[in-house]
Formats: C-alpha cells, structure tokens, sequence
C-alpha cells in the first residue's frame, strides 16, 4: 500500500473541492497535513475559517493528523510556518488555491487581472518559496501546480484566468530542472473536477461524473517518494489521466542558403509547411529543442 508516513504536506485551498478531496485522501495514508483555505467567495471576496476547519475535523474524525491555516496563499510563509510550527517539517506541497473573475477581455478590470494573478501565480510562487529551502536542505520535496485546460487551450472569458494559469506551467518547468539534483520534483496537474467553480459551467450528467476524489489519487501519486515523474503535465478527469506535451512541426526552411535573407514573401509561400503539425517532434528539454533546431541548418545549402 502507497503510503505517507513521516511526510507532511501543505494543501492549499483544501477547505473545499479539489483541495479538500486531497487532503483527506494524503491524511487518510498517514500524511500530516495543512489545510490551508482563505474561505473566500470563487471570486476571492471575503474571508472565514469554516472552510480550513471543517476539512480539518474530518481528518481528525477518520484518525488523521492535520492542522488548519487560514492565510491567503499570498502570505505563503506564513503557511509554511504553519507546517513547520505544527509538524517540524514539509515534504509536499500542493499549489491548488483558486479563484475566477470571468469577463470577456475588453471587460477585465486591472482588479479582476490582479487578484486572479496575485491568487494562482504569485500564491504558488510564495507558498513554494517559503518550502524550497527546507525542501533543498532535507533533499527531498513534491511540488504539484494546478493550471486549467483553460490555459492550456484558452476559453471564452477567461483571459485573466488562462494567463495566470499558463504561467504555473512555466514556473513548473522551471523548479522542475532546478530541484532535480536535489530530489524536487515539480508537475502540473490539470484537472476538470465537479466544485463550486463549475456548478455553472459543466453540463449536470458530465458534472456528476466528476468527482474530486477521482483525481486526488493521481495527484497524491506525484506526491510520492516513489513517483519519478518531473516537470509533466498531467491531465485528469472522472477516474481518467494522461500526460499533456508541447510539441513542434517540422516547419519549413524559409530561405535557400545561409548567406541568404528571409523575405516576407518567403514566408507566405512556406506558410503552409510552417503551420503544417501532421508531424511532430516532442521536445523534452531545451537542449532537445536546440539541437533539433540546428538539424533543420543542414536542409539550407551552405555549411556553418
Ligand atoms: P473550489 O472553489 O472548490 O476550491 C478552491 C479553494 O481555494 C476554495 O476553498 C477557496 O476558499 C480557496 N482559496 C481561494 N483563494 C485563496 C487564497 N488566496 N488563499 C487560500 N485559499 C484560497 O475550486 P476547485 O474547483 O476545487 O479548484 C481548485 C483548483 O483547481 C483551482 O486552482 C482551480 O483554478 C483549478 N481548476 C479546477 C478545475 C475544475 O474543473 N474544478 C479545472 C481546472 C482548474
């Protein structure tokens, strides 16, 4: 049995969906865990310690260990803290706080760009932050970032929402190669879940397929000591999960040698080819992408 004994994690948001579902499922196999949620309105209004509370006596009802947080993830020092106050150490944390102010662009306020940003980006970057050290010093740590296929593939009045979700997947990739000779595993998971951010939005027979704890197994996997996965997309929805990538075409060569300019002519005519992805290459890394890149000067007549 997969297990988290001696490992303490920090959930945010856990006082309601997603979150929540995760936190009991860590508890449930020994994790100490912090429930950290604001206890806000989806839209990041107001605040209340109901949230982080109840989660917390649910844990403590089943036999789990868990401590409440209720700070915005803004202030992500103080939720480490809070691991460190209350179990000495952290190992694992979830970046999964969220918030939603859609609007169609011309209508976006500087406001509701702030605060979606401040609640997705700047939270995780600050709650990650504050456990890097510890994670660093203890070689050992699981990330896990929670963007959107919002971001990934954009969706109608959302352009605050799948930016600030578009960036976690550039933080991630980043943390992902800096913490790995120190045993720091970082990775997105992208989830489409039944919760109070969806009761609006999804069709009700999809919505009841889409429970939270159908998820919270493959995101308590990238937890895992055992799991070696590292700066990867993951998709899942409804007791379903796959790896998202970034690939590129094989393009087209605009210009005939290397002494030769591109023209904008040039690209109109290779336009087709450019945009053409019937095949791909799957760039792992940018190095990867670097020397796949340099495989395309060999097509142009001149040598380097
Ligand atoms: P939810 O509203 O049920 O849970 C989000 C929790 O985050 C709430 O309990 C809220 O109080 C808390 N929170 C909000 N702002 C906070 C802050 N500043 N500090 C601390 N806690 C804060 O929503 P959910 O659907 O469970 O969403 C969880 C995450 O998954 C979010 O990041 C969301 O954007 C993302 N997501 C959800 C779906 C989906 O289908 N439900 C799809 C893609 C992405």
């Amino acid at each position: 049995m997969i297990r988290f004994d001696d490992k303490v994690a920090v959930v945010t948001g856990a006082g309601a969906g997603l979150g929540r579902a995760y936190a009991l499922l860590l508890a449930e196999r020994g994790a100490k865990v912090v429930v950290n949620d604001l206890g806000g309105s989806t839209r990041g209004d107001g605040s209340s310690t109901n949230a982080a509370d109840t989660v917390v006596e649910e844990i403590k009802k089943k036999g789990g260990i868990a401590a409440a947080d209720y700070n915005s993830v803004v202030d992500g020092d103080k939720i480490i803290k809070t691991a460190l106050e209350n179990f000495g150490k952290v190992d694992i944390v979830i970046n999964n706080a969220g918030i939603l102010r859609d609007k169609t662009f011309s209508r976006i306020s500087d406001s509701d760009w702030d605060l979606v940003h401040n609640v997705h980006v700047r939270g995780a970057f600050k709650v990650t932050q504050a456990a890097w050290e510890n994670f660093r010093k203890q070689k050992y740590g699981r990330v896990v970032f929670t963007a959107s296929n919002a971001g990934l593939l954009g969706n109608f009045g959302q352009a605050n929402y799948s930016a600030a979700k578009m960036a976690l997947v550039g933080l991630c990739n980043t943390l992902a190669i800096e913490g790995a000779k120190y045993n720091i595993h970082s990775n997105v998971i992208v989830p489409t879940a039944a919760s109070r951010l969806t009761e609006n939005i999804l069709p009700p027979d999809f919505f009841e397929q889409l429970k939270p704890e159908l998820i919270a197994p493959v995101v308590t996997w990238l937890c895992h000591e055992d799991c070696e996965e590292n700066g990867s997309i993951i998709e899942s929805a409804a007791g379903w999960a796959s790896k998202q990538i970034i690939v590129r075409g094989k393009g087209s060569v605009l210009r005939r040698s290397l002494a030769d300019p591109v023209s904008i002519e040039d690209v109109r005519e290779k336009w087709d080819k450019v945009v053409n992805v019937e095949k791909i290459d799957y760039l792992g890394s940018i190095q990867e992408e670097t020397a796949n890149l340099t495989k395309y000067f060999s097509e142009m007549d001149g040598s380097l």
